[in-house]
């Protein structure tokens, strides 16, 4: 049994992280602002005696009682929706909030992962995306908050692996999704699956024809606890996590209008400002060094994800 610090552990990734390492029968210690972050993501674990929940803010230096083995830094507000109202809050998680995670794994000599994103590779001119390309990042666009704070972080853990001897890991996250998003994340599965359940125009930026690869949560939380776990990774660098089965975000739509046999209208709107138009990574080095690839099929997972939203909102009909 491990001590483990997940930092972003009420988000919907961490929180689906944490239940995973209490089941594999650690202690974790899971620490949130709650800022996008959910007590509700993870009510049903706080009761078990191997969970602690910290509320604080990363970026105000914080401490750890007692041992710990591992850190699991996923903290930030992550949609893109956020990037324009919290854009100092992101910038700052993602630098302050960094150094204050790695200065606690140094603190404890834990093994410490950062998870980053696709988004350090920005608008791409090569496709797909593999670790080794450095990416095409605007520096004062509306996504540099996020984009250019992970960059520095991914820099900061790398420098401190280093100077100090850490063991680091660098998880490059694409597009995730599952059961447990939050219904205004802003995101487009959780966007599309909840206006399409309730027949309204599903509203698509631009023309549609924009790609991404949408990753089963579960498929994410086993990479990154076999990218935590395997040995001898030191040195290694980041390693994107991800779905390579690339598709249009108008097929994407039409994909769930199916499923749902949803009437909803497609709308297309404006293209926002930096929106990757080809996002697909290149996961070759997850399999190589972790055995790992993505299993779940995306219509099996979008199933998941609606019939989730359709018991919790006939859940709250009943409550009415
Ligand atoms: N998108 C869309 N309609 C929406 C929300 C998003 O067409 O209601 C598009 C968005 O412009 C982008 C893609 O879907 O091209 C994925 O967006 P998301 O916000 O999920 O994440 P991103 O990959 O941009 O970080």
């Amino acid at each position: 049994m491990e001590r483990i610090v997940i930092t972003g552990g009420a988000g919907f990734i961490g929180s689906a992280l944490c239940e995973r390492l209490l089941n594999e029968g650690n202690s974790v210690v899971c620490i949130d602002n709650l800022s996008s972050g959910r007590r509700l993501n993870i009510a049903h674990l706080e009761s078990r005696e191997s969970m602690l929940f910290l509320k604080k803010d990363i970026t105000e230096h914080f401490s750890v009682e007692g041992s710990v083995d591992k850190v699991y830094h996923l903290a930030s507000m992550a949609s893109p929706k956020d990037f324009e109202s919290h854009a100092l809050e992101i910038a700052l998680t993602g630098s302050i909030g960094t150094l204050n995670a790695l200065e606690l794994a140094r603190e404890k000599n834990a093994r410490f992962l950062f998870t980053s994103t696709s988004e350090v590779y920005g608008q791409p001119t090569r496709h797909p995306q593999s670790e080794d390309y450095w990416g095409n990042v605007n520096p004062v666009g509306v996504r540099a908050c996020y984009d250019e704070s992970k960059r520095f972080s991914e820099m900061l853990s790398t420098v401190f692996g280093r100077t100090y001897g850490l063991d680091i890991r660098i998880a490059r996250i694409f597009n995730t999704y599952g059961p447990g998003m939050r219904p205004g994340d802003g995101r487009v599965i959780p966007n599309f699956v909840s206006q399409a359940l309730q027949n309204r125009p599903i509203t698509i930026n631009g023309d549609g024809q924009q790609t991404r690869s949408f990753c089963y949560i579960d498929d994410m939380v086993d990479g990154l606890i076999r990218l935590m776990n395997t040995e001898k990774l030191k040195d290694s660098g980041p390693v994107n996590l991800g779905s390579d089965r690339e598709i249009t975000v108008l097929q994407l739509a039409n994909m769930i209008k199916d499923i749902t046999g949803s009437e909803s209208k497609l709308v297309f709107n404006e293209m926002p400002q930096d929106d990757p138009v080809r996002r697909r990574p290149d996961i070759r080095k997850a399999y190589q060094l972790l055995g790992w690839k993505p299993k779940t099929a995306l219509s099996t997972g979008l199933r998941k994800v609606i019939e989730r939203y359709q018991s919790t909102s006939s859940m709250k009909q009943n409550a009415k």
